[in-house]
């Protein structure tokens, strides 16, 4: 079959966070991907879809001029490069959010402290339609690393930077005072495809959100005496209510099979025990759809 109308070209991060967010997402949706040491663009032998491998501020660009007709970046990119691009699908990984932090012991009281003071960013855009959305205007000092130690060296007055988990905001002495925007990794689409790569584009999505699906959900398995099987099935979450059951050698015993999204899981194990459930076990799921 020639596909070639039809080949869309994908730009990932070459290394990082993202790569091998992006790479596990291909493997799971079944599209095999080669790569050889070092190589920057790499096609795929079972689906019409090429790699292109860059920097991650490199991806918006590409993606808005066509160079690559989609791309996987993190949302943060996203906003402050200001391309032109579709935002297609939420991944739900490599999450974290753009914050304000000052040192711990400033008085902080709201944006209006940031005025005049000199802020150290590597994301000046979204830095500063935040603070002119709140009317402050603030000297912003653009550096492409290490901007967490800046207050610290007596460059800067405050940060604004990439948070997680908050410990290296710790660790340097800092304190976080304004979230100005959450992000993740996103798929980015070129805003003129032709229509046959918006048919692969449709086919790539239905496999990714297949694949993003069952990362939240397992299966779960357990044995439960048969007189038992309506209080356990009351503990299901409404999600659940309709659950696989199936008898066991023991015909006073029956095994229920359900799926649930992992956080349930946690919430009713106990009492799923308490009702004298027992050998529960619980599987990852490889591919959902729904
Ligand atoms: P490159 O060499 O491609 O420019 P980089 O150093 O800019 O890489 P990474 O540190 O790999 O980028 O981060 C890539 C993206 O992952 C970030 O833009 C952000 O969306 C997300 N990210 C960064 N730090 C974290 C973190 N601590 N936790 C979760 N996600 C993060
Ligand atoms: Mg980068």
């Amino acid at each position: 079959m020639d596909t070639t109308g039809q080949l869309l070209r994908i730009a990932i991060q070459s290394k990082g966070r993202l790569y091998e967010d992006t790479t596990s997402l291909f493997k799971e949706s079944g599209i095999k991907i080669n790569r050889s040491e070092r190589a920057l663009l790499v096609r795929s032998n079972n689906f019409p879809v090429e790699v292109l491998y860059l920097r991650d501020d490199d991806i918006p660009e590409t993606v808005a001029s066509g160079v690559a007709d989609l791309g996987v970046v993190g949302l943060n990119e996203v906003l402050e490069r200001e391309e032109d691009v579709d935002t297609l699908l939420h991944l739900g990984v490599s999450k974290c959010h753009l914050a304000i932090a000052v040192p711990k012991h400033a008085d902080y009281s709201g944006p209006q402290w940031l005025e005049n003071k000199r802020i150290a960013t590597s994301y000046p855009n979204i830095l500063n339609r935040y603070l002119s959305r709140h009317n402050v205007k603030a000297q912003v000092h653009v550096i492409t690393g290490s901007v967490e130690i800046t207050p610290l060296i007596g460059l800067g007055d405050a940060i604004f930077d990439i948070v997680s988990s908050g410990s290296t905001l710790v660790t340097n002495n800092l304190k976080e005072v304004e979230n100005v925007v959450d992000s993740d990794a996103v798929i980015i689409a070129n805003r003129s495809l032709s229509p046959e790569k918006k048919e692969t584009v449709k086919e790539l999505l239905f496999r990714f959100q297949a694949a993003i699906d069952a990362q939240k959900k397992k299966y779960v398995m357990m044995n439960a005496p048969k007189d038992k099987i309506k209080a356990i099935l009351d503990i299901l979450p409404e999600c659940a209510k309709s659950p696989t059951i199936i008898p066991l050698a023991d015909d006073q015993w029956c095994s229920i099979h359900t799926v649930l999204e992992e956080k349930q899981f946690w919430d009713i194990v106990s009492d799923l025990k308490k009702e004298g459930a027992q050998g529960i076990l619980v599987m990852n799921i490889e591919k959902m759809v729904l």
